[in-house]
């Protein structure tokens, strides 16, 4: 099973489900050329997915295309069901840093014809996670600095405060579909500048006041 900790306070969570939004921030949905949806985007990745700093993510042999997306990770304290937005903050235990790797051509192919986008998104080692703080030690979830650099070059560079659904509404919003339960994990979609990655490459994904993770990239 994999847990997530929060050193600051010595508690270890296993990880429930990981439910991720995308299309959440505008410059991210033009450089996809997506449309801009009303409703949270909503996927999954399975707990399986998740590899700490350190490791490696091995691009499986069905993606000549895998891409970062660095995200603000939300971890749930709590069981809640249908919270409010003004309650929603209190139902966080701590934040992190996610990349969450895509198989980007995977992921359009499967689109194009209509079918589910899991195995783009919830292939082993796609899910690199950093350790949390605790809530308290983030004043405001909305305005943090989400970078990440590319063999040391920078490529993303985006305030949480750009979000769409900000993180209460995406907790309210997630709670009205699925119990949230403690150690489950909320991934807050990507600000623009995503793109591929090739074995040997290394990525660092940091978010000023809440964490960084580092890893490389590897064929399998
Ligand atoms: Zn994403």
């Amino acid at each position: 099973m994999k847990t997530v900790c929060i050193p600051s306070t010595d508690n270890e969570f296993i990880i429930g489900k990981i439910l991720c939004i995308g299309r959440n921030y505008v410059e991210h949905i033009k450089e996809l050329g997506n449309e801009t949806p009303s409703d949270p985007v909503v996927f999954m990745k399975p707990a399986s997915s998740v590899i700490k700093d350190g490791s490696s993510v091995i691009i499986p042999p069905i993606s000549t295309d895998c891409h970062y997306e660095a995200e603000l990770a939300v971890l749930v304290a709590k069981e809640g069901k249908n919270i409010s937005e003004i309650e929603a903050l209190s139902y966080i235990a701590g934040y992190g840093v996610a990349i969450d790797m895509t198989l980007r051509d995977v992921q359009d192919s499967l689109k194009k014809k209509g079918l589910p986008w899991e195995i783009a998104k919830g292939f082993d080692t796609a899910c690199p996670l950093s350790d949390f703080v605790s809530a308290a030690e983030v004043a405001d979830p909305q305005n943090l600095t989400i970078r990440l650099l590319l063999n040391g070059k920078e490529k993303q560079n985006g305030s949480t405060g750009l979000m769409i659904h900000p993180v209460a509404k995406i907790i309210s919003y997630l709670s009205g579909i699925f119990t949230l339960e403690e150690g489950d994990i909320i991934l807050t979609g990507t600000p623009a500048g995503v793109g591929r990655v090739i074995s040997g490459d290394k990525m660092e994904a940091i978010i000023e006041g809440v964490g960084k993770i580092t890893v490389t990239v590897a064929n399998s």
